[in-house]
């Protein structure tokens, strides 16, 4: 796939309209710019890869909308060698983007065709998360604690096992609400059993679905 100077001149477009919208900090904007956004969706939709908007990738899913993932990112308050948990990898595009601020990510995908595609591609774009199928809800015991954790998909609450693999001082990003419309959600935990809320606008996600792995 190409990086063409076409791509690069529509990627900087989605920055400065991301920009525009507000609240999202030059860190989290250059980190958008530098992901190829366009490598990450079927080729049926090049075209919108650079719009603002959610797309469907494969087995129903979407990748999140840019500014969504820049709205999370912002959220989490990302630094150089954050250990990171993410629920639902998806296309790994908002893996990439955390990759690309410095972050180590750990990424969780219940849907088996989405996990295999992003276990080959992310690495030949040198994106090299730590890629696992299974399911978010019980997050990865064995490899916590974390500094952040991200869920990418609609949750109705938030999974305890998330906020136990979460380090004290540690924030976990979340859309959380019933069906169509979500609450984000971010909490910092302030203790082993205590943490602090608050309440970030609504959003759109596809659901965090609550059986086990399905795909095989
Ligand atoms: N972060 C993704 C967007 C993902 S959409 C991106 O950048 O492209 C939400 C994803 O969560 C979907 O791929 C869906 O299959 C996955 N998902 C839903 N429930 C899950 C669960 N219980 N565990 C892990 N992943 C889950």
């Amino acid at each position: 796939m190409i990086d063409s100077f076409r791509h690069k001149g529509l990627r900087k477009k989605l920055v400065e309209t991301i920009r525009k919208r507000g609240g999202i900090s030059e860190k989290v904007l250059e980190a958008i710019g530098a992901v190829p956004r366009h490598f990450f969706m079927d080729s049926t939709f090049l075209d919108f890869a650079y719009e603002d908007n959610a797309f469907p990738i494969s087995a129903g899913q979407t990748i999140s909308q840019p500014y969504t993932v820049a709205f999370q990112t912002e959220l989490l308050r990302i630094e150089k060698g954050d250990k990171i948990l993410e629920i639902g990898t998806g296309s790994g595009y908002q893996a990439c983007v955390l990759i690309e601020m410095g972050a180590k990510v750990f990424s969780i995908e219940r849907q088996k065709i989405l996990f295999n595609k992003a276990k080959e591609f992310l690495p030949s774009l040198n994106y090299n998360p730590k890629l696992f199928y299974g399911d978010g809800y019980k997050g990865l015991a064995a490899f916590a604690p974390f500094d952040k954790v991200l869920i990418t998909a609609g949750a109705d609450s938030i999974p305890q096992a998330l906020i136990d693999q979460l380090k004290i001082g540690g924030i976990l990003v979340a859309p959380i609400g019933q069906r169509d419309v979500q609450i984000m959600t971010k909490i910092v935990k302030t203790s082993e059993t205590d943490y602090k809320e608050t309440k970030h606008g609504t959003f759109r996600f596809v659901p965090l679905l609550k059986d086990k792995a399905k795909g095989e």
